[in-house]
């Protein structure tokens, strides 16, 4: 019989995500970097395949997706934990940024993200950081799927040194280069309100109009930003964003924990994106986004993880963990926020909200995406429903399975994409520099 698959997977359950139906016993065919069929097992199926994943006792579902991270601060994870949010960004992190980061941070730092993030199942990041271009390279060879942001900020850039204060430039080179990628794409991403005047606002928006492209910004993370924006600018970070005709449903925007109700009509209105990092915003004591008050009011909502500085994981598993117990406690109702729509916002929602329209479901012609998760865990037994395991009783390291773009990074939980050993080992030795570089800046 004629090879008619690329890989061919069988699955004891499969989520689609076009719906909350479990399948059992079905097949999933691959072509090229497409879904081709998604049907019911039959033997003959393996045949035509050139490589066949037998899932038993796994579960198929489509690659998680990270809607706010900085990857190659895996190299930072540990570092500073417990310390106050100010004294924590601008004591600590951005100093130690402005002294350490060069590209070869840059690639240790992503190389070990990127491991760290196919491990747990996570197919697409929504990424913000510096060095885009070495950033892209780490990704490209990594496999995964990316939507990589220049970060604007009108201080100056650990990355100024190398390249300039022209970050349009820069963008405009990766836009050259990753025109027509299958995996990466390029953004624009202003640090934050606080951090950028309203004259580089207006540039970014103008360009982002220009080429199409999606903005990923950092809004209303803590209370003092909101006042501080209040008494500088009289509006709330959102409202200036508004007039300033940033906000669209290519706008990313992480956090928003405090949005007063107008805030919340405009992200309605305008169809904003809040990326939700419950992880991160407990970590730094910056308070809890009432996600599911924001999906009430039709607010697009999606998980992320943050960088590890302040997660300290990258694990969109363990986001939707927390994220959906802590709403529980912070809406004071059990029923607030079920685990289908969390695994909703971490798949189809996840990637609608980052503009793809043929990623986050299995189904025929998507793109293929998709990961298979091992039940065969103490914790994970019985399977009653699979959607609370996956969000209440999963750790993340039962990943077994990862593919992008129809290609298998991982299998048998082994990343076949990086080498773990090098990448582990270069970690290492960024570790020692980091760590006498710390110690300057604390003057101990
Ligand atoms: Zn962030």
């Amino acid at each position: 019989m004629s090879e008619k698959f690329d890989i061919g997977i069988y699955a004891d359950f499969l989520i689609p995500m076009n719906s909350s139906k479990v399948k059992e016993k079905f097949f999933i065919g691959i072509k090229k970097n497409r879904i081709a069929t998604v049907q019911p097992y039959k033997p003959q199926l393996k045949t035509k395949c050139k490589k066949f994943i037998f899932g038993k006792n796994m579960l198929c579902m489509p690659g998680l997706v990270n809607g706010h991270v900085h990857l190659p601060m895996t190299l930072f994870r540990g570092l500073e934990d417990d310390v106050p949010f100010h004294v924590w960004l601008f004591e600590r992190i951005l100093p130690l940024e402005q002294k350490i980061v060069d590209k070869g941070f840059i690639k240790a730092g992503t190389d070990l993200a990127a491991l760290e993030s196919i491990r747990f199942g996570v197919t697409t990041v929504n990424e913000m950081y510096f060095y885009l271009e070495e950033t892209a390279k780490s990704i490209d060879k990594s496999g995964l799927r990316a939507i990589i942001s220049q970060t604007f900020a009108d201080f100056p850039l650990p990355e100024d040194k190398d390249l300039g204060r022209d970050k349009f430039a820069v963008v405009e080179k990766a836009l050259k280069k990753y025109q027509d990628h299958s995996r990466i794409r390029v953004g624009l991403g202003p640090h934050a309100p606080y951090s950028c005047s309203d004259d580089l606002l207006v540039k970014i928006r103008d360009f982002a109009k220009l080429h199409k492209l999606p903005i990923h910004i950092h809004v209303s993370e803590t209370k003092k930003e909101v006042d501080d924006s209040l008494n500088q600018y009289k509006k709330t970070p959102p409202q200036r964003l508004y007039e300033l005709g940033i906000l669209s449903d290519k706008t990313i925007c992480a956090h928003c924990v405090h949005l007063n109700e107008e805030d919340q009509k405009i992200f309605t209105k305008t169809k904003a994106v809040v990326v939700h990092n419950p992880d991160s915003n407990l970590k730094l004591a910056s308070g809890m986004a009432p996600i599911s008050e924001y999906r009430e009011k039709g607010i697009s909502t999606m998980f992320g993880t943050d960088g590890t500085a302040s997660n300290n994981d990258l694990s969109v598993l363990g986001a939707m963990d927390i994220g959906t117990k802590v709403q529980k406690l912070s809406q004071k109702k059990e029923s607030s926020f079920g685990a289908y729509e969390a695994v909703r916002m971490a798949t189809v929602e996840g990637a609608r909200n980052l503009g793809y329209s043929d990623l986050g479901t299995i189904e025929e012609g998507m793109l293929a995406d998709m990961i298979l998760l091992d039940l065969s865990f103490p914790h994970l037994q019985p399977v009653n429903n699979i959607f609370s395991h996956l969000v209440y009783s999963a750790q993340g390291l039962e990943v077994d399975t990862t593919i992008c773009d129809g290609k298998i990074l991982m299998k048998n939980k082994k990343v076949l994409s990086l080498n773990q050993n090098q990448v582990f080992s270069n970690a290492q030795k960024w570790q020692k520099k980091i760590e006498k570089q710390l110690r300057t800046i604390k003057g101990e």
